[in-house]
């Protein structure tokens, strides 16, 4: 695990495989792994291997690395569907964070619909 990890976060495990995942792609500073509980044909994490609570913590910190992580994100939907997606970054227990590393959902791989509530 690096430097920049956080204890007890499984992303941060994840990112050292420390914890299995089913990694669909990487680049120097970001992984996406499918996600263990899919809600669409295509469900992929993206994430940034440096730990960041959530997307506003990251976008100040880092913003090239947000970008990364989008262009990834772009990048897997394109390989994995037909390059039309929705991405989510969940922030905050409400609003359905789960896991405080943040981390893109890429949705795809169907007509998608809009229920959020
Ligand atoms: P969020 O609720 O936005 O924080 O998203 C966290 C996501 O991580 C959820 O969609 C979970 O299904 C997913 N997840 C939890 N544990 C794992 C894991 N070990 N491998 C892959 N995805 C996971």
């Amino acid at each position: 695990m690096t430097s920049d990890a956080a204890a007890d976060c499984l992303f941060c495990k994840i990112v050292a495989g420390q914890v299995p995942a089913d990694v669909v792609a990487s680049s120097e500073r970001v992984i996406a792994f499918r996600d263990i509980s899919p809600k669409a044909p295509v469900h992929v994490l993206v994430v940034p291997k440096q730990h960041h609570g959530d997307v506003a913590v990251l976008a100040a910190a880092d913003p090239a690395l947000l970008a990364e992580v989008v262009a990834l994100a772009d990048e897997v939907a394109t390989e994995h569907s037909d390059g039309q997606y929705r991405l989510i970054f969940n922030s905050g227990p409400r609003a359905g964070q789960s896991v405080f590393h943040v981390h893109a959902h890429v949705l795809s791989g169907a007509r998608l619909g809009w229920t959020p509530a």
